[in-house]
Parts: C-alpha cells; structure tokens; sequence
C-alpha cells in the first residue's frame, strides 16, 4: 500500500496533539461551565482560558469572543436583519457580499434572497473596490446601515482581500463589516483592530483544532445581532446552549499554537508551496495558478490544467495517493462548479484543483506530488496526442 499524502489542509486540518491533549483533560471533567459548584467552576475557569487563547490569535478582547458550534453558525448569527443596541432594535434591510466567499456567508444567513447584493470580484480574484463603492453610494438610507461581508482568504485560491480599505468605505457609509477569516487565522497575522471590523468569525478546525467548533469576536458589546439560538443565557445571552467544553479547549490550544512563532512557521511553509508550484510548473507549460501574482496565504495552491478536468484530477491524484480538493470541498463529496473561478470570469469549463498544506508537510512530499503531479499531465497530453477526448 503506498503512504497517503494529505494535502487538503484547507478543507481541515489534522487535528494538533495540542488540540488532542486539552480535548481528552476536558472530556474528564463532569461540570456545567454554568454551575456555580467546584466542578462548574473549573469547566468555566477552561471556557475562560480558552477565550483568552482565541482572542490572542487575532488581538481582540477576551470580552468579545463568543463561542459557536461551528463558523457557519457564527456566519448566520452575524448575517441577522436585526440587531439590538441596548434596548433599541436596528433593521438592517441590505446586505453586501462579495461573490467568492464560502457558502457559509454567500447564502446571506437571515436575510431573505432579495436582500442579498453580490459584491463583484476581479478577473485577479480581488474584491472590486470600485463597485463595491458605488453600491454603497447607491444604498438607500431608509433600509438602515449597509452590512457588507468580505472574506480575509479566500478558501479556494489563498488570495488575501483588501479587507482594510472594504473597511474604509464600509465607515464612510456607517455600516458594519463581517469578516470570515477562516482560512487566514494562524496564516497571516491579524489585528481585528487594524483591519477595523465589526465582526470576525473563526473555525476551530481550519487551525488544527476539532472540527465542530467556531466563534464570532465583535469588536465591542454595543451592538449584536439577535441571537440565532436561544436559550439558557450562555455566551452572555448571545447564543443559548451548554458549552461544548472539550471542543472549546482544543479550539484555545490550537489557537495558541497558531498565535505562537505564526511568521517563521509560515513562512515554512509558503517555500514548500512555492517549491511545488515550482515543480508543477516544470512539468506542464500550460499550467495555470489562479492568483499566483496576488498576495496570497503561503499554504495554498489553485490551478487548472487545460484538458483536464477537476474531478478527473482528483481521482487520480487519490489513485496515486495525494488527497487534495476540486475546488472547495461540497458537504455531498460531489464536485461542483467553482463559484470562485466562475466570479473571476476564468472558468474554462474544467474547474481547479486545489493543493493546500501546513505544518506537517515535508519537502519529500512535495516531491512526490510533484512527480505524481508529472504524471497525471503527461498522461493528459498523452491522450490527447493519441486523439483522446479531454478526460
Ligand atoms: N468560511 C471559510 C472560508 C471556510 O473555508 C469554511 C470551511 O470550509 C467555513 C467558513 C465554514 O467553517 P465551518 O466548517 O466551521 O462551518
């Protein structure tokens, strides 16, 4: 049998033994984060640390943080139509997001279809400024302040947003700002208050902690959206349900990994990806790498080969041993469209493979994938010489 070689860090990554070693000290302990007895009080004293570890990652205040079982479910809690300040309800009766981000946000949480607003992307992958600018010139005062969501990274292509200057016209207008951060946290270093946001969500198991794990950090208590669940008051009110306490201790201790020697550690990486996109390039003149001349995440490389087409690709690389992604990974393990490919105006009908890697990975796995890599496109060409159709 031959070594598998995992490199679909974007779609989770293994889980750290950090991330392990805190999950199984928790999983030992009988009490309710909200009982006020010894036990409760321990489970609360871990819930605390943890918020301290997550906040760390992105320099934001313990305060802010709130736990979620998941970044889709922190998505939907921040996409709300109402938000409370105090006493008073808002109405926000627009919202603005960019064509590439992850379904998780594209499908507009609580607001209903024709309230959603596609922000265009560039043939770059960009967020275009200029038309997202003209939105919000065009947004009408009596639906209240524009919610706008731009993502950091981009989960399929790596490329990094210009989340800073989204922020600029978002206060121009008095809006808030959503910011996935996903893929970015514990690959670029982010200060949530030089980025100027009002509300960032995080997932454990993009970082090495356990999937089932997420969280929103606002940028103070003033203004919240309505909760998404109800119920018993945890997380201040803001969103109802006992703690899962094992998940939210390895989510703290991989987000303190991640917080830790972030800058060496990937930059690490970023020369194995850019050794295998090296590689890649040597063995097929026509391969294209979406957002090769962007700023990137180190971690993550998308590409088409021409004639062939991504499932095609995926197969084969699992054949051979290599896991990567067609695209962004689909709940129903079927390969759908590049929605990302398809806003940047490139999709040439084949779809995009997706390589991504992190901590674990080794030059002698880049190589290996390099000459698997080799293969699949010499075979591509082979075909295709002998008059094969496109596989
Ligand atoms: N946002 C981005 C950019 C992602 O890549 C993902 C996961 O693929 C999510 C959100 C959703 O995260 P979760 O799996 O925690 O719901």
């Amino acid at each position: 049998m031959i070594d598998r070689i995992y490199m679909d860090w974007n779609a989770t990554a293994p889980l750290l033994e950090e991330a392990r070693d805190a999950m199984l000290a928790a999983l030992s302990m009988p009490g309710n984060p909200s009982s006020v007895h010894g036990e409760g009080r321990a489970a609360r004293t871990l819930v605390e640390k943890a918020r301290r570890q997550v906040a760390g990652l992105v320099g934001a205040d313990p305060a802010h943080v709130i736990f979620t079982a998941t970044a889709t479910e922190a998505a939907n809690f921040v996409l709300s139509p109402r938000y409370r300040m105090g006493r008073s309800l808002l109405t926000i009766g627009r919202v603005y997001v960019s064509a590439i981000e992850h379904p998780a946000v594209r499908q507009g949480g609580r607001f209903a279809p024709d309230c959603i607003v596609e922000i265009p992307v560039t043939r770059a992958g960009v967020v275009d400024l200029d038309a997202l600018g003209a939105l919000l010139a065009d947004h009408p005062a009596e639906l209240g302040m524009p919610l706008v969501a731009v993502m950091l990274a981009n989960n399929e292509t790596g490329i990094i947003q210009p989340v800073e200057a989204v922020a600029k016209l978002v206060r121009q207008k008095g809006g808030l700002l959503l910011v996935d951060a996903v893929q970015a946290a514990g690959r670029i270093a982010i200060d949530m208050a030089a980025l100027d946001v009002d509300f960032l969500i995080l997932s454990a198991h993009k970082l090495g902690g356990p999937k089932g794990a997420g969280a929103v950090i606002a940028r103070g208590e003033a203004l919240m959206p309505e909760p998404l669940v109800k119920g018993g008051g945890q997380e201040k009110g803001h969103r109802g349900g006992t703690e899962n306490l094992a998940a939210i201790a390895g989510f703290g201790a991989a987000a303190e990994y991640a917080t830790n020697d972030l800058i060496n550690r990937n930059l690490e990486i970023a020369a194995l990806r850019d050794a295998l996109e090296k590689g890649m390039r040597s063995m097929a003149d026509d391969l294209v790498i979406h957002g090769a001349g962007e700023r990137r995440i180190g971690n993550t490389s998308f590409f088409t080969l021409p004639r062939l087409k991504a499932e095609t690709g995926q197969i084969a690389f699992d054949l051979e041993g290599v896991a990567l992604s067609a695209g962004a990974a689909c709940s129903s393990g079927k390969v759908g469209q590049s929605h990302v490919l398809t806003a940047m105006g490139l999709d040439a009908g084949v779809g995009g493979l997706r390589l991504s890697i992190g901590t674990a990975t080794t030059l002698a796995e880049i190589e290996r994938v390099v000459a698997v890599f080799g293969k699949i496109a010499g075979r591509r060409q082979a075909s295709a010489a002998a008059g094969g159709r496109a596989a």
